[in-house]
């Protein structure tokens, strides 16, 4: 809300050129795409149906689950011989704070569940969005709608509190204004539950379906917090081996020995793109 008071009387906008495309740094060229980039990679892989996964954490099996879930609402009808549908996480990289976790962690940490088969590679995509998050709950789910729309998905999953910040907005305020502008939307949205580990069902399930309401144990942030910065590899029940490793080598590598952002990090990152080749007097 600050952000916007201060754009006082200046907001523009109308047709967009690209003078000059940003030349990406690694790992994030891997998974930069255009619009029509994203469009192309779905039609090369046959996908008819895309579900949207909107992300800024880096993936415990809560979240695995709630992709998994979103893939059946999101396959509906189609015949499943052949695989038509896909789930496209799409990172959100933009202005961090500080215990955020890094972005190279968040697109890296995504990407292993891909590589280490947890989901095939014909269903299941991570690339990302530079959008600095504005925590604007129920309508910035709608602005999501309209992104992933841009991008070629058909589906876009929804779980508890989308975009939202502490207790500011109800759990699922983002689904009762959705539903009401549904027909507008190129998209359609999929409504998600919380999911948790039970020691009971023992699996990861769902608080629609479970009864266990008091062996439950919620996928806290806090709680998967303290277990990245305990460095102690959690059980692969509710944190797969080979995203942690993830992490902690993203720590390593690009957050000067920590997962989550600091000032160091936020000082001497690895930039993003660069535009120095960029000749702004020549357009
Ligand atoms: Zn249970």
């Amino acid at each position: 809300v600050k952000r916007t008071y201060e754009y006082k009387d200046k907001f523009l906008g109308g047709k967009i050129t690209l003078v000059n495309e940003p030349k990406f740094n690694e790992p994030y060229a891997t998974y930069w795409k255009t619009p029509k980039q994203h469009m192309d990679a779905f039609r090369e892989k046959g996908w008819e149906a895309v579900v949207a996964h909107q992300t800024r954490n880096v993936p415990h099996t809560g979240h695995e689950w709630l992709m998994k879930g979103a893939w059946f609402a999101a396959n509906e009808d189609l015949m499943v011989d052949k695989l038509r549908t896909g789930v496209l996480v799409n990172c959100i990289i933009g202005e961090k704070r500080k215990g955020d976790y890094i972005d190279e962690a968040i697109l890296l940490a995504h990407d292993m569940l891909r590589k280490a088969g947890y989901f095939r590679d014909d269903v299941h995509m991570v690339t990302f969005t530079l959008w600095d998050m504005r925590y604007a709950g129920p309508r910035e789910a709608i602005f999501h709608a309209a992104l992933r729309a841009n991008l070629g998905c058909t589906h876009h999953m929804y779980g508890r509190d989308h975009a939202g910040v502490g207790d500011y907005y109800g759990t699922y305020d983002a689904h009762y204004l959705l539903k009401q502008v549904k027909d507008k939307l190129k998209i359609k949205p999929v409504f998600v539950l919380e999911w948790w580990y039970c020691p009971v069902c023992a699996e990861v399930t769902c608080s629609a379906l479970c009864g266990h309401s008091k062996e439950k144990q919620k996928f806290s942030g806090t709680l998967i917090r303290s277990i990245i910065m305990d460095g102690v590899k959690p059980t692969r029940l509710i944190f797969r081996p080979e995203v942690f490793d993830t992490v902690m080598e993203c720590a390593d590598k690009y957050g000067f020995g920590s997962p989550f952002v600091t000032d160091k990090y936020l000082a001497d990152r690895n930039p993003i793109f660069n535009l120095e080749h960029m000749d702004v007097g020549k357009a």
